[in-house]
């Protein structure tokens, strides 16, 4: 049976003050006037209040900008594997960033493995936090479904007014409550309560869009010859900051250092993104994508086609972070909006028979 349990405001600061003198804790804290990032904090009083999604998501933690995965040296014919991590716990996880992890999960745990992101990821506690309003007009987590949380944490709290309700979901979530002795058991009422917050959250996040989660599927089924990527060719700055702020993009070159003795090196790995021009460069200086409206078909298709026959989920979390993030105002919810216009619902799409 699912177990949950009570933890009064006042007592919060005390529990995260305690994880914070035990473990190194990130949480989001506000960065500027509207901006918010994941960053290492000592007290309570660092994480901000009503945060959106931070510009970049947690995945910085698990999966690296920069990560090196050889030292080499040439002379000796030796080689060493580098893994680098730390135990870390990262708190204040929104539905849509652990949406997020869930697909880098599938995409790193398929043959072969990525040792190096697996053991980094088990290494970190992940405590989640449930938002009840859509954080602003960018993000479509309703229509993705991940406004209300489907695992992927250790805790996960809900603010229920003067106390947070939480969710224990792992062992070591479950060592974590016992180790602080803040909470009590939560009782039915507490229950009840919850279930009538969540009423409440299943009308707030209707999709706006007057499409369903599954015509999603359809709508992008044949979208490969619309219209909306030649406009969206001609705006884009092919800065990849989309892909850099995307929660489950993973994209990434390998690359090979040399130091100035011609003898050590280093490999390493770095984020790359479908929207560089380089990206698709082969041998030879042929490129599959040379034009940018194909590379933004691209980015769509693999959010909303190519994974559902792979995975057999979309791989947008709707945190909308690649629209505030875009400088030629190139939006999802527009994008989507005008493949729905052209494409249209069909009554088969609609399914109606
Ligand atoms: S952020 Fe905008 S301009 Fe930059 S590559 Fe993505 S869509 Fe193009
Ligand atoms: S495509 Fe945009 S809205 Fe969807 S997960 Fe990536 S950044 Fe978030």
């Amino acid at each position: 049976m699912d177990k949950y349990y009570r933890l009064n405001k006042p007592e919060c600061r005390e529990f995260i003050a305690g994880l914070a003198s035990k473990y190194k804790v990130v949480a989001p804290i506000k960065k500027g006037e509207k901006n918010y990032v994941f960053s290492e904090i000592s007290s309570p009083d660092e994480i901000a209040r009503g945060y959106i999604p931070t510009i970049i998501p947690p995945k910085k933690y698990f999966f690296p900008k920069r990560e090196t995965l050889i030292e080499y040296d040439i002379r000796a014919q030796r080689q060493r594997a580098i893994m680098e991590y730390e135990k870390l716990i990262i708190f204040g996880v929104r539905t849509c960033d652990l949406a997020g992890i869930q697909c880098l999960n599938m995409v790193f745990s398929e043959r072969p493995r990525d040792v190096n992101y697996l053991i980094r990821k088990n290494k970190l506690i992940i405590i989640g936090m449930e938002c009840w309003d859509y954080c602003d007009e960018h993000a479509i987590c309703g229509l993705m479904d991940n406004h209300q949380p489907k695992g992927g944490y250790d805790l996960f709290f809900s603010d229920m007014g003067d106390f947070h309700l939480i969710h224990v979901n792992t062992l070591v979530g479950e060592e974590i409550i016992n180790s602080v002795g803040v909470f009590s058991p939560a009782d039915e009422k507490d229950l009840e309560k919850l279930e009538k917050f969540r009423e409440k959250k299943r009308k707030t996040f209707k999709s706006s869009m007057g499409i369903s989660h599954q015509q999603l599927k359809d709508i992008f089924a044949d979208a490969e010859d619309a219209k909306v990527w030649e406009d969206l060719g001609e705006r884009c700055l092919s800065c990849g900051n989309c892909t850099t702020v995307c929660p489950t993009c993973y994209c990434f070159d390998v690359i090979d250092e040399i130091n100035l003795d011609f003898k050590t090196g280093e490999r390493f790995r770095i984020w790359d993104s479908c929207q560089n021009e380089d990206f698709a460069k082969v041998a030879g200086g042929e490129s599959f994508r040379e034009e940018r409206k194909g590379r933004q078909m691209h980015r769509y298709m693999r959010k909303f086609k190519y994974p559902l026959k792979k995975y057999s989920r979309y791989f947008c979390t709707g945190c909308g972070r690649c629209s505030r993030a875009c400088m030629a105002d190139i939006r999802i919810k527009e994008t989507i909006q005008e493949v729905i216009k052209e494409k249209g619902l069909s009554n088969e799409k609609a399914g109606i028979s």
